[in-house]
């Protein structure tokens, strides 16, 4: 009889609730939405499409349906480089990619994908979400009818598979290598030639001799893609993306449209993504390296600092003529420039003096 009548009165106060929300809410009441998520991701591609493909479920789930996204592979409703456009002109509410490819559209995307000798992950949060970079973001997505939110990150990327050793900045010359957006305009300027290919094509190039090395991702993702039967020499680390976030790109309509709740749960989706995604690079990368060097005999080897130091100065000096090309670009850079120094300062003092100190040779453990 208690229970009951406690049910009978839960109830009343749900539908009083209800009425009154909808009275003072509208924006509540309009009902389920679905959402379309295009990518620039083949279908179950791990790591960056696993991870599209996780964010879009996150949603769905944690909104109880009130907001289903639908996800779309590379070419299922537009072509991958198409997807910026759908979203921008509504044909899809979002995109999970990487905002370096929309370089074309303006040369800011490209802060916050990632800069040859640029932010770390971490870096790169601390300056979204704490250092003026989302609002940067949002000024220039803006421009273009998106909102666009951090969406996952890869972690440091590996330097890449060669064909024949690299011990000296001379090695480097003439080098046919795959890398795509601005560190592949670094390698050129040292004398590689650098060239673009898509996931797809490296494989055959590297197979045909068309290219001498490829940088892809890392262990984890280079091992599915085979790079290990044509070219032993895997190096680290990279320079070109020490860090490559993805984001999560939206229609800047479609989210004004969004309750206060509703852009609270794609914030925290996303943001979940952002971790989820690079503890699963973590994670998965050391037992992949393990299978490339124990079964596949792959030689590991470090690329030389003379290399490095010189393609250090050459993405100095690339960063500063791309900075002057607009003032949007220029806002971004000086930001993006200040907070890289204390990044700089800071990880030398915490992160890399612990990484340095556990790297001592003392006993611990086995
Ligand atoms: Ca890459």
């Amino acid at each position: 009889m208690k229970r009951r009548s406690f049910i009978k009165s839960a109830a009343v106060t749900g539908a009083a609730a209800a009425a009154a929300t909808t009275i003072a809410a509208p924006a509540i009441a309009k009902g389920k939405r679905q959402l379309k998520m295009v990518t620039t991701w083949p279908k179950n591609f791990p790591g960056l499409g696993t991870g599209a493909e996780r964010l879009a479920k996150r949603i769905s789930e944690a909104s109880d349906g009130q907001l289903t996204v639908k996800i779309y592979a590379a070419g299922e409703l537009v072509p991958p480089f198409e997807s910026f456009d759908a979203v921008a002109n509504g044909t899809a509410d979002m995109y999970h990619a990487a905002d370096y490819y929309w370089q074309g559209k303006h040369k800011g995307f490209t802060f916050f994908t990632t800069i040859p000798f640029g932010f770390t992950a971490a870096e790169m949060n601390a300056w979204i979400y704490f250092g003026g970079g989302q609002e940067l973001w949002d000024e220039l997505a803006a421009g273009f009818g998106l909102k666009n939110l951090l969406g996952g990150n890869t972690g440091v990327q590996w330097g890449g598979w060669f064909n024949k050793e690299i011990k000296s900045l001379e090695d480097m010359k003439g080098l046919k290598m795959r890398m795509p957006g601005l560190g592949g305009e670094v390698l050129r300027r040292i004398g590689a030639a650098a060239v673009t290919l898509p996931g797809g094509e490296i494989f055959p190039a590297l197979q045909s001799g068309a290219i001498d090395a490829t940088e892809w991702v890392g262990p984890w993702n280079d091992l599915a893609f085979g790079f290990y039967k044509i070219t032993k020499y895997y190096y680290w680390p990279g320079f070109h993306e020490p860090g490559a976030a993805l984001a999560l790109g939206m229609n800047k309509k479609m989210w004004d449209s969004l309750s206060k709740s509703e852009q609270a749960l794609i914030q925290a989706a996303a943001a979940a993504e952002n971790d989820m995604m690079y503890a699963e690079y973590k994670a998965k990368d050391s037992d992949a390296l393990d299978t490339l060097l124990n079964k596949h005999g792959v030689k590991l080897r470090r690329m030389p600092n003379e290399v490095l130091q010189e393609i250090g100065n050459v993405s100095g000096a690339l960063m500063e003529e791309i900075a002057a090309g607009d003032p949007m670009t220029k806002k971004i850079y000086d930001s993006f420039l200040d907070f890289r120094k204390k990044s700089i300062r800071m990880s030398k003092l915490s992160d890399l003096a612990y990484l340095q100190a556990r790297n001592l040779p003392f006993k611990y453990g086995n």
